[in-house]
């Protein structure tokens, strides 16, 4: 492909990339600590903690004082020095309004407590609490049963960046006033020895980032309360378990100690009694945990580890803070471009056990198929379990749906209050709980993260079901996301080799080769090779690969796990729970029986079905019919400007017409010219020296060019297509110089090949004299027909002959001729002449009125600034957004992404502007140009064919500045007509259009 056609990529590259700025360098989070799933679940504790006290409850402060962070008043904190909270990645600059200003000091609300049916807090203060904290204190007010706890703010965590990560002294009366509360809540008392209360301290971001930061659990255990816990539960086993659980979480996610070394410690004891689980274990085995586990702690800390509870939170809420920049998180953030600087809040919580018995259990459910968008009550539980437990899959979790068996009552309450929830939020949601001996108890309820499937579907029928409006159906999906839709899936005739099977997490098909390790598929990926990793499990630190591969397989873990959370939410084929196969990371190889698949073998997995193949498989076109033809009806209806597209070939156009484009905006018939049998005749024709022989040249090409139109008109079914005369430089349909002169070399001094030999030479001086220093601003576009008006002739022959054959077959055709680099008007005249005189002849040959239009392309600054002289000549204006760029900025198209990331380190740009179109700057020219133009012809058909055109955010600036048309690449296509709903229905709602910050 020519250089000049090296279309901007349009993908944005993991965060890895990015700069870290040197406040963050303090971060101790250099292992991972398991995902939210893994950690969010309270551990087991002392049964008196729980009981009610017999104080009343403490009414809740008056919350005169609290103001969403919005309306709060500037402080003296700037709002540069507000930015230091966040590593700033590709793409992921903050939006202003994020980067609020501090809230003052000692006697602001920092802690939201929520507990015994009232919360201080409420579902619309994410900002504030972050979605979970939020959503803690909306099912709190909704009177569903949640541990008491309270919410430290964002507030507190940008006060913590603020103050050198450290929180000043006076922080802690926040803390004491709301811990007071929580006793009062639950009868017990923290730090108390003989009634002690423990606690859960979890992150809890605007956005929801699954498992990318930090928990700790059964927080407030020392040797004291341990006692105090034993006393009143009667059950030394449990509290050492609990104990030594509480010391490894700690020292992994507070002290920065190696979780595998912790692990280490259990292995041993376990080879040591022979023993295969956790659950064999003895009181004395943990007791002997747990004081090797304190021995670890002194070795690799240095410090004795923290026995005061007080000294406990501080250090843990200081850590969920700090993981707030850990790397995952940071290339989470890049991946659903979440702002930097918001920060999380952190959630204190009174703890509860689904391990106390076979009364208790603790489960993770959604209120409908995440992975397919049924109406179904969905999810995993385990009897006597930790949350744990439920993904980590040392014990098969059980269908959510067999606990109406085992606990009728506790199944009855769970779907009654999940129903009320997703009719309260009027989504799907995707909640947390635990049994603690009978009693329901509500850990976490957020909006479900489902695939696009499941997201169409459930969209359309919550419409269905009145819960929402068809408007709001249209904005619950990010339009990038339809494209998981649009791919192929597995041929259902091909014969397949079916090795194993795991269960289906995540839909579609998709084939790669097999590596072990994250960046190891990073590394891959960053050569354009596909891959597909191979994991026992996956764990947040496995992010950055999981975005660079095709599709994720596990052997271990459910339908919650993290590897099927995550992968749901990006789109990508997973496959987990594969218990067939037996996974050796650490030898890079995987086996089913005694096949061994090794490193690099090329596998296919089929999330919709949960089966693995050996090798590549045959896939077939997607269904477009069902929900998603219903939900792109409605995208239609709303939508007002044009969808066309950029089609080359029959086959791209048809792809695009079932696709939903309305016509072409742009046929590059460059690309025609690559072909084979076209080659030597464009090579020809750029090697003749007289008009003649050129002339012969084109006349072989002629038979091609008409051919191919044909079925491209044919393909469109009387749809507009704008076709465009060349725009390269002639020397990029010629061979590389140096494999000429290679050729050459080995020819010369063969007798038989003298002719070869001339033609070769030929060659090269033709390279040489064609040879530019800047190419992209030299002999190309309408220069091209300028200087060889004969090729101009050749391509508007073919163009109306195509049509005018066609027409007489019956056929409709609306061809629309584009010349391409205008800047002057008298270019633009210049080539209409020859496409106006060509037509006449045409058209007097076939006895036979073809309707078409001659237009320009305006991507050259000139062009914009002198649209109104350019219309004089114009049918139509189509904007090539990605030259215009290219000239208004100054950037190379090929090499500006060698130094446009650090301009997104740097915050000097937001994104990158051959994707997102710089409405500031590029945008205007687009504006003046159709003002301009419209001022001379007020019917002047307007459109956009650069990648723009299949860009969101460009859709809506296209949309408002009021062109007729986008035009963008086939698979773009329905992305653009949502998009172009979506545009639509915010400018009715009067909201600004492109912070689509964490749309995900
Ligand atoms: C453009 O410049 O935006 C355009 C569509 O043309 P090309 O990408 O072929 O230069
Ligand atoms: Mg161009």
């Amino acid at each position: 492909m020519p250089s000049k056609k090296s279309v901007p990529k349009t993908k944005s590259k993991p965060a890895s990339k990015s700069k870290t700025k040197p406040t963050m360098k303090t971060s101790v989070h250099k292992k991972p600590v398991g995902n939210a799933k893994k950690a969010v679940k309270p551990a087991k504790a002392a049964k008196p903690a729980l009981k009610k006290a017999a104080a009343p409850v403490v009414a809740p402060k008056p919350t005169g004082a609290i103001k969403p962070a919005k309306d709060r008043k500037a402080t003296e904190v700037t709002t540069t020095k507000v930015r230091k909270i966040g590593v700033q990645v590709k793409g992921e600059r903050a939006p202003r309004e994020s980067r609020k200003p501090l809230p003052p000091a000692a006697d602001f609300k920092y802690c939201y407590f929520f507990g015994d049916g009232q919360a201080e807090g409420k579902a619309e203060m994410r900002d504030l609490l972050g979605g979970k904290g939020a959503n803690l204190a909306e099912m709190t007010n909704l009177g569903v049963t949640v541990p008491s706890g309270f919410t430290i703010t964002t507030d507190a965590c940008r006060l913590f960046y603020e103050n050198n990560l450290s929180l000043p002294r006076w922080f802690d009366k926040h803390m004491r006033e709301a811990m007071v509360r929580i006793e009062h809540s639950m009868g017990a008392k923290f730090g108390d020895a003989a009634n002690p209360l423990l606690v859960s301290v979890r992150s809890g971001a605007k956005f929801s980032m699954p498992g990318m930061m930090d928990t700790i659990l059964n927080l407030g255990l020392n040797e004291d309360t341990l006692k105090g816990i034993i006393a009143k539960t009667d059950n030394p086993r449990f509290g050492y378990d609990i104990y030594r659980r509480f010391i490894s979480m700690f020292g992994n996610v507070v002290l920065g100690i190696d979780k595998d070394e912790f692990e280490e410690v259990i292995s041993r004891k376990k080879k040591q009694r022979s023993i295969k689980h956790d659950a064999s274990l003895s009181i004395d085995d943990l007791k002997e945990i747990v004081k090797a586990y304190k021995k670890l702690v002194v070795d690799k800390s240095g410090e004795p580890f923290p026995t005061d509870p007080w000294q406990q939170l501080q250090m843990a809420r200081d850590a969920v803070f700090r993981s707030w920049n850990s790397p995952r998180a940071i290339t989470y953030r890049a991946k659903y471009n979440i702002p930097s600087d918001l920060g999380t809040a952190v959630n204190v919580q009174a703890m509860v056990f689904g391990n106390m018995g076979d009364t208790s259990a603790t489960g993770v459910g959604f209120t409908r198929n995440p992975s397919t968008g049924e109406k179904e009550f969905y999810g995993e539980y385990l009897v006597n379990a930790q949350g744990e437990d439920v993904v980590a899959g040392i014990r098969t979790p059980q269908p959510i749906t067999q606990l109406e068996k085992v606990m009728p009552e506790a199944y009855k309450q769970l779907r009654k209050i999940t129903t009320q929830l997703e009719q309260h939020y009027r989504d799907v949601q995707d909640f947390e709980f635990t049994i603690q001996e009978g009693r329901l108890y509500m850990l976490q309820t957020r909006t479900g993260k489902r695939t696009a499937q499941a997201a169409v579907k459930i969209a359309v029928d919550m419409v269905g079901e009145k819960l929402i409006t068809r408007d709001e159906a249209l904005m619950r999906i990010d339009p990038t996301e339809l494209d998981q839709l649009l791919h192929p899936r597995i041929d259902p005739t091909a014969k397949l080799e079916v090795i194993a099977k795991g269960l289906a997490a995540s839909p579609g098909a998709a084939s790669g080769k097999v590596v072990f390790h994250a960046d190891e598929a990073v590394r891959l990926a960053e050569r354009g090779e596909k891959t597909i990793l191979v994991r026992m499990e996956t764990n947040p630190d496995d992010i950055a690969g999981m975005i660079a591969s095709e599709g994720i397989l596990t052997s271990r873990g459910g339908m919650t796990s993290h590897a099927a959370v995550v992968a749901r939410g990006m789109g990508k084929p997973c496959v987990v729970g594969c218990e067939d196969i037996r996974v050796y990371e650490a030898r890079r190889q995987f086996a089913i029986g005694t096949l061994v698949i090794k490193d690099k073998e090329i596998i296919t997995i089929n999330g919709t079905t949960g089966e693995v193949m050996l090798g590549e498989v045959p896939t077939i076109d997607p269904e477009l019919s069902g929900e998603f033809g219903t939900f792109m009806q409605w995208a239609d209806e709303v939508r007002k400007i044009g969808i066309r597209t950029n089609a080359d070939t029959p086959q791209d156009a048809a792809v695009a017409r079932k696709f939903g484009a309305e016509g072409i905006g742009l046929c590059r018939t460059e690309h025609m010219f690559f072909g084979k049998n076209r080659l030597p005749h464009i090579q020809a024709m750029i090697l003749a020296t007289t008009q003649a022989d050129r002339q012969t040249a084109l006349d072989r090409l002629f038979p091609f060019q008409k051919a191919d139109f044909k079925g491209i008109f044919e393909a469109m079914q009387g749809l507009p297509v704008t076709i465009r005369t060349i725009d390269p430089p002639l020397h990029e349909f010629l061979p590389k110089r140096e494999d000429v002169l290679k050729q050459l070399e080995e020819l010369q001094g063969d007798p038989d090949k003298v002719d070869e030999v001339d033609r070769l030479k030929k060659i090269i001086e033709r390279i040489d004299q064609l040879h530019e220093q800047n190419p992209m601003m030299g002999h190309r576009g309408c220069r091209l027909g300028i200087t060889y008006p004969e090729i101009t002739e050749m391509q508007v022959r073919a163009i109306l002959t195509a049509a005018a054959e066609l027409i007489k077959d019956g056929k409709q055709v609306f061809p629309e001729i584009m010349i391409p680099l205008v800047g002057h008007r008298n270019e633009l005249a210049n080539q209409k002449e020859i496409v106006l005189r060509v037509a006449d002849l045409v058209m007097r040959k076939h006895k036979i009125e073809i309707p078409f239009l001659v237009g320009t392309m305006i991507e050259i600054p000139r062009a914009a600034v002198t649209a109104d002289e350019i219309a004089q000549e114009a049918q139509f204006f189509s904007f090539g957004t990605n030259d215009l760029t290219q000239m208004t900025m100054g950037f190379s198209r090929d090499d500006a992404g060698k130094f446009l990331r650090y301009y997104y380190d740097k915050g000097i740009l937001e994104r990158d502007p051959f994707v997102t179109l710089d409405q500031t700057g590029v945008g205007q020219l687009v504006r003046m140009a159709k003002e301009k133009g419209r001022s001379v012809k007020p019917d002047l058909k307007l459109g956009v064919c650069g990648e723009h055109g299949g860009d969101p955010a460009s859709i809506e600036f296209c949309y408002k500045v009021g062109l007729n048309y986008v035009s963008c690449s086939p698979f773009r296509v329905p992305i653009a007509r949502l998009a172009a709903a979506q545009a639509v229905i915010r400018e009715k709602q009067g909201k600004d259009v492109s912070k689509t910050a964490g749309s995900a």
